[in-house]
């Protein structure tokens, strides 16, 4: 009796051995079977009640089967560790001879790019690039530069005020205040930044766009000086045979004042579509410092006197790369931006 139980069970625990899917399957069933309150111990626990002539047979069989029931386990076990090995091995494998993933390659901004050549010119020449927050005072933004309260050119800037003092500046003209009231003399710094204007999108207009100023500030400082610096300039940015122009404008915190055109660098000055057909180009704004506003800022106008200019980022990089829509550097597509 006792033996048809025992095959029974060694042919059960053969059989979930067979089907065991994977190493904690066995570790289950080696506890189900040979732990200390498995299966099999406790027919060798049962022999107690046996007869002392039956008892060494009985064990004899037991501690065969237990043995067999063993040997089989580890088999098993080490078959099945084989196997997740190969499956682990198949997923790590490394194919050498598959061609190899291209590398997406990022692209400098257009407008990063002009400010760099910009900037880059301008360091050459001996000049310090400084910045100066977007969130500015109405006195440094307006006041300090020759624009008080009911100035007409404020219309002309449409502004958004955080309250009645404190705005977002519209002009990087809002630096030279902050440097010049620093009193370290001479100046001579580029302040490039973000500036905004409540404008609606198109073409060639944006809420938020980006400007360079300029700021020279020494004795004898002449508007001789000035030409002679945006000559440098233009010739760098567009070309050694680039000329420039300046027509006479006004700015409320520059005297006199100017507004610069260089010769067109695609047609050479003949007109063309680029140039509209006049042969010019125009790039930017400048002028001699207003007086005025050199004393409000704490310098001696008839000591020092200086010069300003303001570059549109945005239209330089119009310009140079030949974009013609203004909306394009803000949208950022890529397949726009991996032209650059
Ligand atoms: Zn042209």
């Amino acid at each position: 009796m006792e033996n048809t139980k025992l095959e029974e069970l060694k042919k059960l625990a053969q059989e979930h051995i067979q089907n065991a899917k994977d190493t904690n399957a066995l570790n289950d069933i080696r506890v189900k079977y040979l732990g200390k309150k498995g299966e099999i111990t406790t027919m060798l626990k049962a022999m107690k009640d046996l007869s002392p002539e039956e008892r060494p047979k009985f064990g004899q069989m037991v501690n065969a089967i237990r043995e067999q029931i063993e040997t089989e386990l580890n088999q098993q076990m080490t078959e099945l560790q084989e196997k997740a090995k190969e499956v682990r091995m198949a997923a790590e494998t490394i194919d050498v001879t598959l061609p190899a993933k291209k590398m997406a390659y990022g692209h400098a901004h257009p407008n990063t790019r002009a400010l760099e050549e910009v900037e880059k010119i301008f360091v050459g020449m001996g000049y310090e690039v400084v910045e100066g927050p977007e969130v500015e005072y109405d006195e440094n933004n307006f006041e300090k530069l020759n624009i008080p309260a009911g100035h007409p050119a404020r219309d002309e800037q449409d502004t958004f005020y955080i309250n009645n003092n404190i705005l977002l500046r519209t002009q990087t003209s809002s630096v030279q205040a902050r440097v010049m009231e620093q009193g370290k003399l001479p100046i001579r710094m580029i302040c490039p930044g973000r500036v905004f204007r409540s404008d609606a999108v198109d073409a060639t207009h944006s809420p938020s766009f980006h400007q360079i100023e300029g700021l020279v500030i020494d004795k004898h400082v002449t508007f001789a000086d000035l030409k002679g610096t945006l000559d440098k300039f233009a010739k760098e940015l567009f070309g050694p045979d680039t000329k420039t122009k300046l027509r006479p404008h006004h700015f409320p915190f520059t005297e006199p004042s100017a507004e610069v055109d260089v010769s067109c660098f695609k047609c050479g000055g003949k007109g063309c579509r680029f140039c509209k057909g006049e042969g010019w180009i125009e790039i930017l704004g400048c002028g001699m410092v207003h007086p005025h506003v050199l004393e409000m800022c704490g310098i001696d106008p008839n000591v020092y006197q200086g010069f300003a200019f303001g570059v549109g980022l945005e239209r330089i990089a119009l310009l140079k790369y030949e974009i013609d829509d203004m909306r394009l550097l803000y949208e950022n597509d890529t397949r726009f931006l991996s032209q650059f």
